[in-house]
């Protein structure tokens, strides 16, 4: 079938068009050879190809319709933006591109080099005109999880309306408090931007939508522990990243059916790795679309990822919110409680983060776990010392990574994640 043309469509968004077509062509290249050369993907992840290679084209058609009848779209950049009461008000909460090496130049004009590649990837994508998500966004909603994007978005708002929620830096009752101040302002914003308000009625099916988006991963994530895992840790990675884009309900059906055929392949004992083959949970900061390093290097080198706990993984699906809620009051509380739980390295102290990591590592039977940080992450790479410490006293092997985007040290990744590899089975 012949691709359609969305050329016009992403003029009429002031994307760059030249600079659009040549990102396309890297990253349709970069999936072929990634993904499209793994060996015995299940059946369903045919949908996710799909969603994929129509990122920038049906998706945002789908959001200029939903755009067109009324319902706004929001861009996000974190796991702390209330989906459930942008999805209250017939909203549409999409991430944004944030996890390639683009607009380098265009960032680096307005940012300092020695940056986290993550926030110089959005105001790259923002500056160079390639992400149709912030352009589709009627609003783009930025947190202070961490100094840099903090700045950052000081002078992303310079180029387009940045919200800010501010996040607490601790968990007691003063903090809590804080957050609920955040969320119900959000929560203004959102109905003023909506010009719809958030009702029990509503609010009640925005919870339900987000929690059956995290029941369907949360899913996925009790059948890879099985041995040998039915699913490749870069297919899992991609499910969770296309998370933040896709519609919702779409995404739960096809990810049950994913995992009815995950189940059976784990009933019939079939993997897409050998018994004994090392299990690597992957911990840290996010890995956004398309950040495929880590995964990609662990599992061209002889071992298989089995968790992530990270925001794109473990960080954004392990809790649920409350849905016994009687009235807005109650509703609003039970979200403020579930996005107090999330354990985020910008917090402190953060001991609940080293618990999961332990948790993980024995519920998903890994073998060892990497640490990886973007660098210049200050939260997550200082973090490292605790998580490494702890891993050690339990005797659980454990390899520290620091990187960017960039491919360059990929060789020299490798060989290093060979020579853990070799610890973990000795
Ligand atoms: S990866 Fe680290 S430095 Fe980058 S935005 Fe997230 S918390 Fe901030």
């Amino acid at each position: 079938m012949e691709k359609k043309d969305y050329r016009p469509m992403w003029k009429d968004l002031g994307l760059n068009l030249e600079g659009h077509d040549q990102l396309l062509a890297v990253l349709g290249n970069a999936y072929k050879d990634i993904y499209m050369s793994q060996e015995n993907r299940p059946k369903a992840m045919q949908y996710l190809d799909f969603v994929i290679s129509e990122a920038h084209g049906l998706r945002i058609e789908e959001l200029m319709e939903e755009k067109r009848k009324g319902n706004k779209v929001i861009g996000t950049f974190c796991v702390y933006v209330p989906e459930e009461l942008i999805s209250a008000v017939g909203g549409t909460c999409v991430g944004l591109c944030a996890g390639a090496e683009i607009g380098i130049d265009e960032a680096e004009k307005v940012l300092p080099r020695n940056t986290c590649a993550l926030i110089k990837s959005f105001m790259g994508f923002k500056l160079a005109g390639l992400c149709p998500y912030i352009q589709a966004s009627d609003l783009v909603v930025g947190e202070t999880t961490c100094d840099g994007k903090k700045k950052a978005y000081e002078i992303l708002n310079d180029y387009k309306e940045t919200y800010v929620m501010e996040i607490p830096q601790m968990k007691t009752e003063r903090d809590r408090a804080l957050w609920k101040g955040e969320v119900l302002q959000f929560k203004e914003r959102v109905e003023e931007i909506a010009g719809r308000k958030v009702t029990p009625e509503n609010l009640r099916q925005g919870i339900k939508i987000v929690n059956e988006k995290r029941r369907a991963l949360q899913r996925l994530s009790q059948i890879r522990r099985a041995a040998p895992p039915p699913i490749s840790g870069l297919d899992a990675l991609l499910v969770n990243q296309i998370s933040f884009y896709d519609n919702p309900l779409r995404f739960t059906r096809n990810i049950h059916t994913l995992c009815d055929e995950l189940e059976e392949r784990v009933r019939n004992g079939m993997g897409v790795a050998k018994n004994g083959t090392p299990r690597i949970l992957v911990s840290g900061s996010p890995m956004a679309l398309p950040n495929w390093k880590i995964p990609y290097v662990v599992e061209t080198s002889g071992a298989i990822v089995v968790a992530e706990e990270s925001c794109v993984g473990e960080r954004s699906t392990r809790d649920l919110v409350q849905e016994d809620g009687k009235s807005l009051d109650k509703m609003i509380d039970a979200i403020v409680d579930r996005y107090m739980k999330i354990d985020c390295a910008c917090f402190t102290p953060n001991e609940e983060r080293i618990e999961h990591i332990l948790d993980l590592a024995r519920d998903s039977k890994a073998d060892g776990v990497i640490h990886y940080s973007i660098q210049f992450c200050t939260p997550y790479s200082v973090e490292s010392y605790k998580v490494e410490k702890t891993l050690q006293q339990k005797n659980i092997p454990v390899l520290k990574i620091e990187s960017d985007y960039g491919m360059e040290d990929v060789g020299q990744l490798k060989t290093r994640v060979e020579a853990f590899l070799e610890m973990v089975k000795g």
